[in-house]
């Protein structure tokens, strides 16, 4: 941890506290702000930068990454921009033919905007030579060729790979393309969330074991803080490394500690996603004729649901619980109940009036990603008709008095805070009016919502921080142009412990 003088600065009052509209000097020491004064006087040897009437304001989080599938997809065929099963095909056949003999990896379809989901035998015809894998937009499937679920050890079959299925296999994909998880490559996505003010995510990528964030970290990966989730097939490790929720993930359990790296929670997918139909809701779906499942399901029965828990709330681990339709809210919200666990509902897509102060009553936070609504909008007025007024329901969550905290679900969406919080601030990515302003943020709610709960800078807070050349706080003419303004905050310096991890050129 290290030692920094910010001098010159206008603070960001976090949740509205009143405070001096002064510049002011920001001293952090050993990691942690230690004076906010007009003018503070420079420790020897200390680094000094002159903010320059900049605005001054806790680092900004993402709550809910992927952080390898954002690291590797950065480096995969984009085929989000696929409008049909034909066109997807078409896009694998030219990379194909562009590098002859290369396995593809794709990531970014859409069944819903393609209309249907492809099949095995459709990339069979584009090719049996090499293998193809197709990662859907979501996460929650894959489309393969014959030959590439061949590689994966999967059954053959003439349609996608779903849900845990393919969770399990997913850490198999190296077997694909080699792997293009690289300490270089992941050092590259962390300068990039550095660039953005980001001082720290929860990685909650899939079936991840503890060695290869700690190996990473003495890579060089040592950029932001990172709280690193366990799935149910890793919890057994980390009950048997002693680990809670906040502890920090080397020290007694590797070979240097370092406070930034730390345990996060234990993470549950109860329930699937919107675009495949398979969140769990509690009224049929709009097209529920075509489903096997008119109302989605539970990927596990609520008593497993509640052993977990359970087992997470006894050992000291908090729990996120991934619930996006109504039902796995409400079912979630019972186990958290029932076992006294404590943590986040992660999406809560859509939720029930009631349920939301639920949430709240529990002293639970909801853990949510707006630029989904942006993807969703139209898809949720065909396949969740009439209930669009429960979805993204940020204004209840506030007016309820639950705890907020925004991420983007990388690579769901691009980890990039400041495209959360226009998402929440104007809730609509053309031309088109907002979708359900009445449940929008001010850039003041959304902002608070991305500093981890941190309150305006001050003695005592952490040395995560972040200069602004804007004030993110100020709200224009419209909601677009407020939007607008956020999408484009030039962010001068980031500071994580008191180091500078980003410094604009
Ligand atoms: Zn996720």
């Amino acid at each position: 941890m290290t030692d920094l003088l910010i001098r010159r600065a206008r603070l960001v009052p976090v949740r509205g506290e009143v405070t001096v509209q002064a510049l002011v000097d920001v001293l952090v020491e050993d990691g942690t702000v230690t004076q906010v004064a007009p003018a503070v006087e420079r420790p020897d040897g200390v680094e000094e930068i002159d903010a320059d009437g900049r605005w001054i304001a806790p680092g900004l989080w993402d709550q809910h990454v992927h952080l390898t599938q954002w690291v590797e997809g950065r480096q995969r065929l984009d085929l989000s921009g696929a409008g049909s099963v034909e066109e997807a095909a078409q896009l694998v056949g030219q990379r194909i033919a562009e590098r002859p003999g290369q396995p593809v990896v794709g990531w970014g379809h859409r069944s819903a905007f393609m209309g249907r989901d492809g099949t095995t035998s459709e990339l069979d015809a584009v090719s049996t030579e090499v293998p193809i894998l197709l990662i859907s937009g979501d996460g929650h499937h894959a489309w393969g060729n014959a030959l590439a679920l061949s590689v994966l050890g999967l059954t053959a079959r003439d349609e996608v790979v779903r849900e845990n299925e393919w969770f399990d296999a997913y850490p198999r994909v190296p077997d694909i393309a080699g792997r293009t998880d690289t300490a270089d490559a992941y050092r590259e996505a962390l300068s990039a969330a550095a660039a953005l003010g980001v001082v720290g995510l929860v990685d909650f990528e899939f079936n991840g074991r503890l060695e290869p964030w700690v190996e990473r970290w003495h890579d060089g990966c040592d950029l932001l803080r990172v709280r690193w989730a366990t799935y149910a097939a890793g919890l057994e490790e980390v009950i048997a490394a002693g680990l809670r929720t906040g502890d920090a993930l080397m020290g007694e359990h590797g070979p240097v500690a370092d406070e930034r790296l730390t345990m996060g929670p234990l993470k549950i997918i109860s329930d699937g996603s919107l675009n495949t139909r398979t969140a769990w809701c509690c009224d049929p779906y709009g097209d529920a004729d075509l489903l096997e499942h008119p109302a989605g399901l539970p990927n596990q029965s609520g008593a497993e649901l509640r052993a977990l828990l359970g087992r997470a709330a006894s050992i000291g681990l908090e729990v996120a619980t991934h619930a996006i339709g109504d039902a796995a809210v409400a079912d979630a919200l019972l186990a958290y109940a029932d076992t006294g666990a404590t943590g986040s509902i992660e999406h809560a897509q859509l939720v029930r009036r009631d349920d939301v102060r639920r949430i709240a009553e529990l002293g639970l936070r909801a853990s949510v990603q707006p630029a989904h609504l942006l993807d969703d909008r139209d898809l949720t007025e065909k396949v969740w008709p009439g209930r669009g007024d429960r979805c993204f329901a940020f204004r209840w969550m506030l007016d309820d008095g639950v705890q907020l905290a925004l991420g983007s679900d990388a690579p769901v969406s691009p980890l990039d805070p400041w495209l959360a919080m226009a998402a929440a601030v104007h809730r609509s990515a053309d031309d088109r009016d907002p979708w359900h302003a009445e449940q929008a943020l001010t850039p003041a709610e959304a902002f608070a919502a991305s500093v981890d709960d941190q309150p305006t800078v001050g003695p005592g807070s952490r040395g995560d921080l972040v200069l602004l050349d804007d004030d993110p706080l100020a709200v224009g003419e419209s909601t677009k142009s407020t939007a607008a303004a956020l999408r484009g905050m030039p962010v001068a310096l980031t500071v994580v412990g008191g180091l500078v991890v980003h410094r604009a050129g």
